[in-house]
């Protein structure tokens, strides 16, 4: 059996090597010449932890992982406001929390395509797929580069993340299924001595209103920066300059520390609408949509990657079990009702945390230092302590 997996971020690296593994034949195409350096610290915890164990990538991770002790908010004067402990955050997450940077668990599940025998998963970088086309006995995709003549294949699976194009190609336009939170974030890493220096280990966020800026010192000297702004809508106010410019129109002045990082910001971070994905069906035919393409939770539900791997390791061992053609619509039918609800409850978790995520007002930001320390309190409520560590721990 032949795959084509559009998308070598985290949810197609997984979804491509667990088919490899299984016997399929995969030609994984990614746009970006290689992995992407971009993205901020990731909470890993929940299903991604079970199913990166399962699938025997959860070593990798480890080492890779930083020990983050807890979170701090600064307010300008570098006074600590309110502190979240992380050991506390990770009793209630049930144990097992892993703080990883974005780029270095793609580089993580890249390295595990070496558990695949060679030759069987063929990775494309530098191949942009622009269009998709069904036919009875295949599916063929049409790319801009240099794999521009690749094979048909039995199944084609959309891990082009949040604007995908196997989406657009096979469900249609992605207003139709792309739900804003009224917010955008960016996240970009720079070397800068001084400033990791002062932050090693520590992730601080600002205690500021309408918009927040995170930095986190790295082992090496780097600093990871990590920025989330309002997205008012389009006519609205809406800042249209070119995405650095942007982000030093937002943010200049918050803090000494995030203009240093603005100098520093390169001319093209990465920076996106803090949104989710929302669609009935997840398959047609002969293709399948995995990881944000189908069910982006945003960041604010601080499940995204844990998330993008226990989907792809199911869709992956799912789909490897199949051996002919007529295998191909239950199989995928089992993956959409297993693993849509689980989609479906993080989604319902971000979006209640979206309101409390940049407060508005003093009021809001003193009911923020208030709730975390709350939850410092012996005997606070499990579940509200949960639901309100997921809103604020990213
Ligand atoms: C550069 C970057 C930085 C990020 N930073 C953060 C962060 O700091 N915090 C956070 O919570 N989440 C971040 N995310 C999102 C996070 O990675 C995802 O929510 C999660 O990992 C799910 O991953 P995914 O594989 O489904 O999608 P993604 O990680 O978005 O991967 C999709 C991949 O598909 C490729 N692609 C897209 N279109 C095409 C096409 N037409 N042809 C070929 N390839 C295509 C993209 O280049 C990308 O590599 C970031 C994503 C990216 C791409």
């Amino acid at each position: 059996m032949k795959a084509i997996v559009v998308g070598a971020g985290i949810a197609g690296l997984v979804t491509a090597r667990q088919l490899g593994l299984a016997g399929w034949e995969v030609d994984l195409v990614e746009k970006s010449d290689g992995p992407r350096r971009d993205g901020y610290m990731m909470d890993f915890f929940g299903p991604g932890v079970e199913a990166s164990e399962r699938i025997g990538l959860y070593p990798r991770l480890a080492r890779v992982a930083y020990r983050v002790d807890g979170v701090e908010y600064l307010d300008a004067r570098e006074r600590v406001r309110a502190r979240l402990d992380y050991d506390r955050f990770a009793r209630l997450a049930g144990g097992k929390v892993l703080s990883l940077l974005r780029p270095d668990l793609e580089r993580a599940a890249l390295g595990a395509l070496e558990d695949v025998p060679h030759g069987r998963v063929r990775l494309h970088y530098g191949n942009r797929v622009t269009g998709v086309s069904m036919q009875d006995d295949g599916v063929r995709v049409a790319v801009d580069g240099p794999a521009a003549r690749l094979p048909a294949a039995d199944v084609v699976v959309g891990a082009d993340g949040i604007h995908s194009e196997v989406r657009a190609r096979v469900f249609g336009p992605e207003t139709d299924y792309l739900r804003p939170l009224g917010m955008r974030a960016a996240a970009f890493i720079v070397r800068e001595a001084e400033l990791n220096a002062r932050f090693r280990n520590r992730f601080v966020l600002t205690d500021s209103l309408d918009r927040t800026a995170g930095l986190y010192g790295l082992r090496t000297d780097k600093v990871a920066a990590f920025l989330v702004y309002r997205d008012p809508p389009a006519g609205a106010g809406r800042d249209t300059s070119a995405p650095r410019d942007r982000l030093r129109n937002e943010f200049s002045g918050l803090h000494p520390a995030v203009d240093r990082l603005l100098d520093l910001c390169p001319a093209d971070p990465y920076d996106d609408v803090v949104a989710q994905i929302v669609l009935p069906h997840w398959w047609k035919g002969r293709a399948v949509l995995v990881g944000d393409a189908c069910g982006a939770v945003s960041l604010l539900a601080g499940q995204g990657g844990s998330l993008a791997i226990a989907g792809a390791a199911l869709l992956g061992d799912t789909l490897g079990r199949v051996t002919s053609a007529d295998g191909i619509a239950p199989a995928l039918t089992e993956f959409e009702q297993a693993w849509q609800p689980v989609g479906a409850q993080a989604q319902a978790s971000g979006r209640r945390a979206a309101s409390s995520f940049l407060p508005a007002n003093r009021t809001q930001r003193l009911l923020r230092r208030w709730v975390i320390r709350a939850t410092a309190l012996p005997g606070i409520d499990r579940l509200v302590a949960r639901q309100v560590l997921r809103s604020i721990a990213k």
